[in-house]
């Protein structure tokens, strides 16, 4: 056996540590940051305590905050032409996964050659991708949100606005610098969006636990996460403002977006981006909906490790070990309910005739479910839509 880990550059976690942006925009000998972030969470206030770092710090900083949701190619390039006009020397970007995301994509096309275009660092399979400059800007990495896990993650998800389906970039050097993980900004986020990105973290947790890439130094932690998520989700969920569960959460984001980064995901986030593309469903409802069906699916392959999940999340040791993994998926199922999300595709407004085109996308296009631990096809994949339908 042989192992790949991919670790998070620094992080810092905690109340206030937003604030650390100028100290550390500094370290990484920045004199001017281009602040990346989502409109909202300046209207919203949460760029303040970034901004007073920045300036505590004697930096000037360009705000550039016309980021999109799901981001595309374009939006990429627009920012990186944004940046190769302003003075900066470093990035700071806030706000949850699509500004992120932006940033990663935006700093590897800013410091290529001018003609580069983000759509040309697709990993594709099959396809060369543009080679990665060999100098990026340094990149902080401040999410508002508990899901994604971007800010420690090596790659950035895209949208390709004609074909619609989503695409990576990146590789091993676009993790961030560093990571500035602060309860405080994700104390007033929504309950709906709480509640879908955390299942967002989960589905990372678990598609990571039974990966088929052996990281065995990961695995205790990943339990940890799971059990945080299955603690403190529905508390954040119910109180938005309860200091201990926006903790909890925004560790289980971290540990989620660490797994990943060396185990990968599964055949539920290849059934998810589909439809995100084509039903406009947010990356973790659509998650939500599809993990207690792709676990069904996926069970006979990681029988043992579905039990230890449902270990984590409370579910009693009691009965046989698929008994136990069983109840490992009634409890994701359960969880969902209790943080008031849809369970099925009907309910989500997905409409039944999508079905196959969503299929072939999940099976053909993307690759996510390669390291899942039951083999699909596109006809698995078309009964595990219509299981969750
Ligand atoms: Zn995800």
């Amino acid at each position: 056996m042989s192992s790949h880990y991919i670790w998070p550059g620094q992080v810092f976690i905690g109340a206030g540590v937003a604030r650390h942006a100028g100290t550390e925009a500094r370290a990484a000998g920045a004199s001017c940051v281009f602040l990346l972030a989502d409109g909202a969470m300046a209207a919203a206030g949460l760029l303040d305590p970034v901004c007073t770092g920045l300036s505590a710090a004697g930096l000037s900083f360009a705000l550039y905050d016309t980021v999109v949701p799901n981001p595309d190619a374009p939006a990429v390039d627009a920012a990186a032409d944004a940046f190769r006009a302003s003075e900066a020397d470093a990035v700071v970007a806030l706000g949850g996964g699509s500004a992120i995301d932006t940033a990663k994509a935006m700093r590897l096309v800013a410091a290529g050659p001018p003609e580069g275009r983000a759509a040309e660092y697709a990993l594709r399979l099959g396809e060369q991708a543009r080679p990665h400059p060999r100098h990026l800007p340094p990149l902080i990495a401040i999410p508002t949100t508990a899901g994604t896990g971007a800010e420690v993650t090596p790659w950035a998800v895209l949208t390709d606005p004609a074909e619609k389906f989503k695409f990576s970039v990146g590789g091993p050097r676009s993790v961030p610098e560093v990571a500035l993980i602060d309860p405080e900004l994700m104390l007033t986020l929504p309950p709906f969006l709480t509640a879908a990105t955390g299942m967002d973290a989960l589905s990372h947790c678990i598609e990571a636990y039974v990966s088929t890439n052996q990281n065995p130094v990961l695995d205790p932690m990943i339990l940890f996460g799971i059990e945080l998520i299955g603690r403190s989700l529905p508390v954040a969920v119910a109180r938005g403002a309860d200091r201990a569960a926006r903790h909890d959460m925004a560790q289980a984001a971290l540990i989620g977006g660490t797994a990943i980064s060396s185990k990968w995901l599964g055949a539920c986030h290849a059934l998810a981006h589909p439809l995100s593309s084509f039903a406009n469903l947010q990356h973790g409802l659509a998650n939500a909906i599809m993990l207690p069906h792709q676990m069904a699916y996926s069970l006979p392959g990681a029988i043992e490790r579905y039990a230890r999940v449902g270990a984590a999340l409370g579910v009693p040791q009691e009965g046989s070990l698929r008994r136990r993994a069983e109840a490992a998926i009634e409890a994701v199922a359960q969880l969902t309910r209790d943080v008031g999300l849809p369970t099925r595709l009907r309910d989500a407004g997905v409409s039944e005739e999508l079905i196959p085109q969503l299929a072939r996308y999940a099976y053909t296009v993307d690759l996510n479910w390669w390291t899942n631990p039951r083999s699909v096809d596109e006809a698995a994949m078309e009964q595990i839509y219509r299981a969750a339908f």
